[in-house]
């Protein structure tokens, strides 16, 4: 079977929309089997062991299979910026991440691109890619998608949103999310527990990211009930409190909601992992038609989907 199969009848994601997208027929995720990047640089905003000293290396690929209302990534997720890179211009964008000095390959959005990103890290490999890969998703992705990305796969960078049906629902428009993710991070799990080197940089094993939404205190305290009861010991627990309503009515985490969470997460036992600083105003948002999507502060673009590579 040829590697990029799996596009013909695609259900890379449960939405098994069934398209052929080598045909160019598109699914949900609005993509065809061929990969499109946005763009390429070193990120320095991921948690420690990510960004180390050196910068994440991240790659943010177009289109993605959910729809989530407030997301930051927008522009790329579902606006459409980025064009296709073939296997040659992607191990070129690897490898000067790599000798631009970046810890680790960090994809972006990832799921609906596997076969083809599987495809492209091997041929990196081959041409000197040394790095651990990251595998930045949304956790909505298919038992077929994990067994394809744990081929190339080193760092597991899922997203757990909610384990609420009715949280969803009305606001993922996904009521099936819950379900569909739970048996997808334990498999995930399965590869092995969260190493770092001597410098405290991750080498393998599964984050688990869940962002906390302002008002859904419920969903975050049976989240990390969850996470306590079956990946304790086997995985790290990143706690995101930068939601900014984009696009959305809305507001941001207050102090109050902040400080209930630290609470539930001494009192749940969880020692291993990260939470973020409460995060006010929307400086840091990005916007991927600027030369710098991000304040220079937290990114330095290598690669750009307008202009290619960016020379100093
Ligand atoms: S990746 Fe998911 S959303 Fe995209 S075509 Fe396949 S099943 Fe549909």
């Amino acid at each position: 079977m040829s590697s990029f199969e799996p596009y013909t009848s695609c259900t890379l994601c449960p939405h098994a929309c069934a398209v052929n997208r080598l045909s160019g027929d598109r699914g949900i995720c609005e993509e065809t089997g061929e990969l499109r990047l946005a763009t390429a640089g070193l990120h320095f905003g991921e948690e420690p062991p990510l960004s180390g000293g050196g910068g994440s290396g991240t790659i943010f690929i177009t289109g993605c299979s959910m729809r989530c209302p407030f997301c930051q990534n927008h522009q790329i997720s579902r606006g459409g910026i980025g064009r296709v890179v073939d296997s040659d211009e992607f191990i070129e964008i690897c490898i000067a991440l790599q000798d631009g000095g970046a810890e680790n390959i960090n994809l972006v959005t990832p799921s609906h691109m596997a076969p083809t990103l599987a495809e492209y890290l091997k041929a990196s490999r081959d041409a000197g890619l040394k790095l651990p890969v990251a595998w930045n998703s949304s956790g909505y992705e298919s038992a077929e998608t994990v067994e394809i990305a744990g081929k190339v796969v080193d760092i597991w960078l899922p997203d757990l949103k909610t384990l609420e049906e009715e949280v969803a629902c009305r606001i993922y428009g996904i009521e099936r999310y819950p379900e569909a993710v739970e048996p997808v991070l334990l498999a995930m799990a399965d590869f092995g527990v969260p190493v770092v080197d001597d410098k405290g940089r991750m080498k393998r094993g599964l984050m688990v990211r869940h962002l906390v939404l302002p008002g859904e205190m419920d969903s975050t305290r049976g989240i990390l009930e969850w996470f306590a009861g079956n990946l304790t010991g086997r995985a790290w627990l990143s706690l995101m409190t930068q939601y900014t309503p984009v696009g959305v009515p809305g507001r941001q985490l207050n102090r109050t909601e902040y400080e209930m969470v630290l609470g539930w997460l001494e009192e749940c036992g969880i020692n291993d992992g990260f939470v973020q600083d409460l995060v006010s105003g929307d400086d840091w948002l990005p916007d991927f038609r600027r030369a710098n999507p991000f304040s220079s502060d937290l990114s330095r673009i290598l690669w750009r989907w307008d202009t290619g590579f960016v020379r100093d």
